[in-house]
């Protein structure tokens, strides 16, 4: 019996052979590497996909002198 677990870019870990979520374990697995899992034991790879996103503003001061 084997389940498929949705394992592509989540939000945490999740361990592909159990499912598990990996929440609690997830600031030991912000490298790339191998894992073992907490509860089934499984070593699973972990690629580490870094979402690194901007935001903008016009300076306070600035907007303030432009509309005097
Ligand atoms: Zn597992």
């Amino acid at each position: 019996m084997t389940e498929e677990f949705d394992t592509v870019l989540t939000d945490v870990p999740i361990c592909p052979y159990c499912g598990l979520n990996h929440r609690e374990w997830y600031f030991e697995m912000t490298e790339d590497g191998s894992y073992e899992c907490a509860r089934c034991g499984e070593t699973f790879v972990v690629e580490v996909c870094h979402d690194i996103k901007f935001t903008t503003a016009k300076s306070e001061s600035k907007a303030v002198a432009s509309e005097a």
